[in-house]
Order: C-alpha cells, then structure tokens, then sequence
C-alpha cells in the first residue's frame, strides 16, 4: 500500500496496462450518460451496443476485446478518454492493483527503499 504523499507522486505514462488487465469496468448511471452523450447515441442506444451484465447483476459493464482488453483501447490509447466511467478516472486514487502498473511499480520500489 502506498502511502498518500508518495502516492500523490503517481504520474501515468499512458501505456494502457491497465486497460489490459482482466475484470470489469462498472458503470455509474452518470458514466452511461457521459459516454453516450461523447458518441451522440441516446442512453439505450449505448447501453444494448457497448455494455453487459456485470458479473455482481447490480450494475452495467464495458464490453472487453476478445483478448480481454478494453472494448475501447485502440493501441495504447483509451479511444474514449474525455468520457471515460468514473472507475477508469479515479485510478490509483479510490482504488488500486498489487501489481501491474509500471508507474506504481516504481513508487512501491521507491517507498520500499526508504522503509
Ligand atoms: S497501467 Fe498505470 S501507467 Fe499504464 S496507463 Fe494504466 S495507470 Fe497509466
């Protein structure tokens, strides 16, 4: 765990890691709203094309690519960064990975080497 002045060192390079990694991206009602005005569909539009059940049956979630990935990574690129759900912005803030992000990968080794 990151302490929170270290953690306010975090600074993404933007390789898209973690647009690869497994799992859901939940949407919030206010993320179906902001996604779908982004793409000019109504609301029922975006959600029948570009969302599923997630596995909780409580919320909505992004499709993936067949490989797992985001249905909106395009290379290393989120194709929908302006609009993207709220669980996408507030990473490594409100939440966080034990591994797998080469930006907090460094932290961790930097926080570990003044302990
Ligand atoms: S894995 Fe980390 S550094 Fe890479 S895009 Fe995601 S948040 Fe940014």
């Amino acid at each position: 765990m990151l302490k929170p002045d270290i953690l306010k060192q975090f600074k993404c390079s933007g390789c898209g890691e973690c647009c690869r990694w497994g799992g859901s991206v939940l949407l919030t009602d206010e993320d179906i709203r902001t996604m779908a005005g982004f793409l000019g569909l109504d609301e029922a539009a975006f959600i029948a094309a570009h969302t599923r059940l997630a596995p909780n049956r409580q919320q909505l979630a992004l499709l993936d690519q067949a490989d797992g990935s985001c249905a909106w990574l395009e290379g290393d690129r989120c194709s929908v960064y302006e609009a993207r759900p709220e669980q996408c912005r507030s990473f490594p803030y409100a939440w966080s990975v034990p591994e797998g992000c080469p930006e907090l990968d460094k932290l961790l080794d930097q926080q570990k080497s003044v302990e």
